[in-house]
């Protein structure tokens, strides 16, 4: 196969980077990777390749098949095992096992007939309806990419990529699920005295509610281990948002002295080495802390250059899909669905992807039978702790409908914290968990 020194740039995911800033080791993976022979043989029938094994993804390959068992499903993530972001924030405080947010993804694969490849997508090309693995290219009739989110870490740190990796690794965020978890959570049981401070990141960005209930129950953790400590929330938002009356009763009148809520905090500068963020509401040292950059759609939509532009050309940083069926504005062939999409008002939740994912394995399904499809729109329902004991929780939920052209939401929210809205958290979980693997 030959391929040119621009395309293999773009198969590693740099193609906005300059050659000259890369290095030999990043050039010599390029050319592996087109050098790399297929891994699968050329498709027969209709097959979809669906990079990313999350929420949008599992949903997608499971409902496909489905839809229609003919289809050649092939679902491409690089994890081993999956790790639930929902939930994650009572795993902190101890409220649930690891067990409860782990599943294994083979069980899916083999009980609905999808090839399941545990590899990581190293490269995209569009026009010979490739995907490029670790293990070897696969090519594809259709095309999924639900990659979730990555940081941006530019606004911080320029481009000091160093700094950005001792940011990460010293506080991590904490919203990709993995090994940020395990470190956030052994941050907070070893936790002794003074500041932990999380800092929200600018929307629009991955579970806007997350770091609310996070800051819940690690002041949960803090109150049962008798710590004398603050969790301080920095927030570029003027109010919190959504469910804001909820989570401010708990602050307020749970862990009143232990949590305290800062807006309009947009940050100016952060100074991991000397724990110091300055910020439009002022400057804050810290004793350690939750450190979310802004958040952007995953490195394979940019891989495929499926970015959305803002009127100066510049990239949005989310990609650029039709509101309603989820395909690639650039390409007919291809959907991009989850966290990554934009220019629609759907959180960027984990229920709202699951939603998505059984409209766009309808869509795609009918596609290849040749038959006309109206899809609906996607519904969410976002639960959140705000108190770990006794247990209680507060909840958000909506449906859309087109208006004017435009997709607006009719939301419903119940912020007096319960504890069956607690017991509802949970049965959500199950069910979703039920929804994707089993
Ligand atoms: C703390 C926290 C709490 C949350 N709580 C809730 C909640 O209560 N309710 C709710 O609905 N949502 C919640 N969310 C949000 C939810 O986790 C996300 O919205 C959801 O995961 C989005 O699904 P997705 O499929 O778009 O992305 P993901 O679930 O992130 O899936 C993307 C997958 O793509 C894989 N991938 C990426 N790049 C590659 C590659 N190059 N090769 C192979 N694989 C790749 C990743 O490994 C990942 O498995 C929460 C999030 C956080 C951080």
């Amino acid at each position: 196969m030959s391929i040119s020194r621009r395309e293999l740039f773009k198969l590693v995911g740099v193609g906005a980077v300059s050659a000259s800033i890369l290095s030999k080791p990043t050039f010599a993976a390029a050319e592996r990777v087109g050098k790399m022979g297929a891994m699968l043989p050329p498709p027969k029938g209709n097959r979809v390749v669906i990079c990313g094994g999350g929420w949008a993804g599992l949903t997608i390959a499971k409902y496909l098949k489905k839809e229609n068992p003919n289809i050649d499903v092939v679902l491409i993530e690089k994890r081993t095992h999956f790790f639930s972001c929902p939930i994650s924030n009572p795993w902190l405080a101890g409220l649930v096992s690891l067990d409860f947010l782990s599943h294994d993804y083979n069980q899916p694969a083999a009980k609905y007939g999808y090839r399941f490849v545990n590899g990581v997508v190293l490269g995209i090309e569009r026009d010979k309806k490739r995907v490029y693995t670790n293990k070897g290219y696969i090519e594809y009739n259709y095309l999924v990419l639900a990659p979730g989110i990555r940081y941006n870490y530019s606004p911080w740190f320029k481009d000091d990529r160093e700094m950005a990796n001792f940011a990460r690794i010293n506080y991590p965020p904490a919203y990709i699920p993995g090994s940020e978890h395990l470190a956030l959570k052994r941050k907070i049981e070893e936790f002794e005295k003074g500041d932990f401070v999380i800092v929200v990141p600018p929307a629009p960005y991955r579970c806007p509610p997350a770091s609310y209930e996070r800051a819940v129950m690690i002041a949960e953790v803090f109150k049962r281990n008798n710590v004398d400590g603050k969790v301080i929330i920095l927030d570029p938002k003027g109010d919190i948002a959504p469910k804001g009356p909820g989570f401010r009763a708990a602050y307020e009148q749970v862990y009143l002295g232990i949590v305290e809520y800062v807006p309009n905090a947009t940050i100016k500068e952060v100074d991991p080495v000397k724990k110091i963020i300055k910020t439009t509401a002022g400057d804050f040292k810290f004793t350690d802390a939750n450190l979310s950059p802004p958040h952007q759609a995953g490195e394979l939509v940019w891989m495929a250059d499926l970015i959305a532009k803002d009127k100066d050309g510049r990239p949005t940083g989310w990609a650029d899909q039709d509101p309603i069926t989820f395909q690639a504005k650039a390409d007919p062939n291809v959907f991009l669905v989850g966290d990554v999409i934009s220019g629609v008002p759907y959180p960027k939740s984990g229920h709202m992807a699951n939603s998505q994912g059984k409209i766009v394995a309808k869509i795609i399904a009918n596609r290849i039978a040749g038959k006309e499809f109206k899809p609906p729109l996607p519904d969410n329902t976002c639960y959140s702790m705000v108190n770990g004991s006794p247990q209680e929780a507060i909840v958000v939920s909506a449906t859309y409908e087109v208006k004017d052209g435009k997709i607006e939401a009719r939301a419903r929210t119940i912020n007096e914290r319960s504890k069956p809205l607690a017991d509802a958290t949970y049965e959500w979980a199950r069910a979703m968990y039920k929804d994707m693997f089993s």
